[in-house]
């Protein structure tokens, strides 16, 4: 008879905390996502787990609790991923390619930035930053200055002209052991990711490569759950852009398209269960919805997942996603255009980019 698994705390409530608690269910596994801004703390036992949905936490009641719990899993790891500058210096220092940076100190210019970069150069904040937000353009043509605030508080990268966005979910468990998905394909627009597209058989040759990188990273922090890497496509070379030490938006198509899920997978690992490899489903798509007000006749096209976050709709916010597999990228060709009516009139180039994705059908 098999003990019962402890409580797994979530540091954060938000839709990812939410989605853990979803995939804990069918493992009745008992996952707790807590407000970070909860007046009340909850009652930590020593023997309990705790993880995080987001890399970084302003001090609060609940994330000192969460936090200093010595079952805090990788707790030595957020702090370092989640400044962009630590993070860097990591990966520079296991040798991986990344897009050329240098730190923005007090006494930094834009004039030597541009030496080093060129025309273009991408300052972004240390911490904080998310859907493109935290950063900031300077143009050497245009004699941009550093703003003052963004000394100390920023990197400086080259812009790169890659040729697309992927990534790479995958986890670790305590012994080493590490599974990965294929490689996603991204479209971000306004920094914020609109959709992702999985598997591409015209990227399987660089999942190797990818994972590797990941692999070397996670073995080097001796980190254990679900960690995706961001990476630029410039040929067939891929440069990290950023790393995620916690499930990921580009990983919720594995929801709908493979037999485990990264939710799952992340609280496999963590619990101490066996990984096992995730198959797929079919050929997977997942568009985002950002700042879009519901609309209930999405769930009228064929094969269309809705998960909605229930959160208030707020320009540039993620409310929810829609997940669509098939065996056939013809259904999924048929579900798409079903679909784009029901959108806004943004989505018209998400839906566009996704079909120019699927295999073509003879
Ligand atoms: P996330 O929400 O994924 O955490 P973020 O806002 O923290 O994103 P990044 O992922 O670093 O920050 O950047 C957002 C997007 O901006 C990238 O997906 C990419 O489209 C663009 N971008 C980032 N860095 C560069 C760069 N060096 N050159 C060109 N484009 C870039
Ligand atoms: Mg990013």
């Amino acid at each position: 008879m098999r003990q019962s698994s402890p409580p797994i705390w979530v540091l954060g409530a938000g839709q990812l905390g939410a989605m853990l608690q979803t995939a804990g269910r069918p493992l009745a596994l008992d996952v707790r996502p807590v407000d970070i801004e909860a007046a009340e703390v909850p009652r930590l036992e020593a023997g309990d787990l705790v993880t995080a949905e987001r890399e970084q936490w302003p001090p609060t009641p609940v994330t000192d609790a969460l936090s200093q719990h010595p079952r805090f899993i990788n707790s030595r790891v957020f702090g370092r991923l989640a400044d962009r500058k630590t993070q860097k210096a990591l990966i520079d220092e296991l040798g991986l390619a990344t897009a050329p940076w240098a730190p923005v100190d007090q006494s930094t210019q834009a004039a030597e930035l541009h030496q080093k970069f060129g025309e273009r150069v991408l300052l972004k904040r240390r911490t904080g930053g998310y859907d493109g937000r935290g950063q900031h353009w300077l143009h050497q043509s245009r004699q941009d200055e550093i703003p003052d605030d963004w000394h100390e508080q920023a990197i400086a990268e080259q812009a790169i002209n890659f040729d697309e966005e992927v990534s790479l979910v995958g986890a670790r468990d305590a012994q080493g052991r590490c599974v990965f998905y294929p490689l996603t394909l991204n479209l971000h627009l306004n920094g914020i990711l609109m959709g992702s597209a999985a598997a591409l058989a015209r990227l399987s040759h660089l999942q190797k490569q990818a994972e590797q990188m990941l692999e070397a990273l996670l073995q080097h922090l001796n980190y254990v759950g679900v960690m995706a890497m961001e990476c630029f496509r410039v040929g067939d070379r891929l440069l990290i852009n950023e790393l995620a030490p916690r499930v990921h938006n580009s990983g919720h198509w594995t929801q709908a398209g493979a037999s485990i899920n990264q939710f799952e997978l992340h609280l496999r690992a963590i619990a101490g269960l066996p990984l096992g490899q995730p198959r797929l489903k079919g050929q997977s798509l997942m568009v985002n919805l950002v700042g879009t007000e519901r609309n209930d006749q999405w769930l009228s096209v064929p094969g269309a997942e809705l998960v909605w976050y229930g959160k208030e709709v707020r320009p540039g916010r993620k409310v929810g996603h829609i997940n669509l597999v098939a065996a056939d990228a013809s259904d999924l060709e048929l579900s798409l255009k079903q679909l784009q009516p029901l959108l806004p009139e943004v989505y018209k180039s998400v839906i566009d980019w996704l079909l120019s994705q699927l295999p073509q059908t003879p």
